[in-house]
């Protein structure tokens, strides 16, 4: 059993997360974790202000994104490690997938007003601040809006998979964003891969079309998930002969059941892509 003293997948405000870049590399290294991947959805806006916290610091950053994607017209996210930012597949990422975030926040807003949650969107975009609208930004409006009680509860009845607020139609296929990924030099990893509600088969071929695509690591442990399944794929990692990675998944304090570099701790060994930066 081990715990890396990593983090490599971490939100900050440049997407939907509640700390700066520069406090949630502070708030890793408080914690012991000498390794930060900053991943945020869609954008590495957050990137370069990590890095020099991190120079400060004394921690080693890594330059992360997370991509949003479908395969088989299920949400997958991809992340995407050690990425060259300036890179022109990467401009490219971000550029598609901001435009895709806008048309899919505008149709998500008209379908809640439908619910009657009128006045969404601006309480939402308020709650982005200068990041894109994701569906966390509105889980908090329709709080506000009395609409529901809490953020789980939005994401229960309206913004989760299969639900009205869950639109996937404008996200690039898996395989397109492994190829930006790698083509800005980075690793792909297959993020959280228990959190698609899908059999062990059809993960199965997941994972395996996610290797054919070029995909050259997955998340073998991450917040919240259970010992049972890390196993499970600590052990697919192993026959797949992929990279494992960890990470929280961390998005802000008010969250306390994860924290930064918290995750179940490995059960088996496995060949952490981590090992090439500490
Ligand atoms: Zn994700
Ligand atoms: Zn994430």
């Amino acid at each position: 059993m081990s715990r890396p003293p990593v983090d490599l997948h971490t939100h900050s405000t440049a997407s939907d997360g509640g700390l700066s870049p520069t406090e949630l590399v502070q708030a890793a290294a408080a914690r012991g974790v000498r390794c930060l991947a900053l991943t945020d959805h869609d954008t590495c806006a957050g990137v370069a202000e990590a890095r020099a916290a991190a120079q400060e610091a004394g921690i080693q950053l890594v330059s992360g994104i997370e991509l949003s994607s479908v395969w088989e017209g299920r949400g997958v996210h991809v992340v995407g490690l050690d990425i060259d930012i300036d890179h022109p597949a990467i401009k490219d990422a971000e550029a598609h997938q901001r435009t895709a975030r806008e048309i899919r926040a505008e149709e998500i807003a008209v379908r809640l007003e439908k619910r009657g949650a009128a006045g969404v969107m601006p309480l939402a975009r308020k709650h982005a601040g200068p990041a894109l609208v994701g569906r966390p930004h509105f889980a908090r409006a329709l709080v506000e809006l009395g609409v529901v009680e809490s953020e789980g509860e939005a994401f229960k009845r309206y913004l989760g998979a299969g639900k009205v607020g869950d639109i996937r139609a404008h996200w690039p296929e898996m395989a397109t964003v492994i190829r930006w990924i790698k083509d800005g030099g980075g690793i792909a990893v297959l993020a959280h891969p228990g959190k698609y509600d899908l059999s062990w088969t059809k993960l199965r071929r997941l994972v395996s079309e996610f290797v054919t695509a070029g995909g050259e690591a997955i998340e073998v442990s991450y917040g919240g998930e259970n010992p049972e399944r890390i196993r499970e794929l600590g052990r697919m990692a192993n026959k797949q002969q992929l990279l494992a990675s960890v990470g929280s998944d961390y998005h802000r304090p008010e969250y306390h059941w994860t924290d930064l570099g918290k995750f179940p701790p490995l059960p088996e060994p496995v060949t952490g892509v981590w090992e090439r930066w500490i």
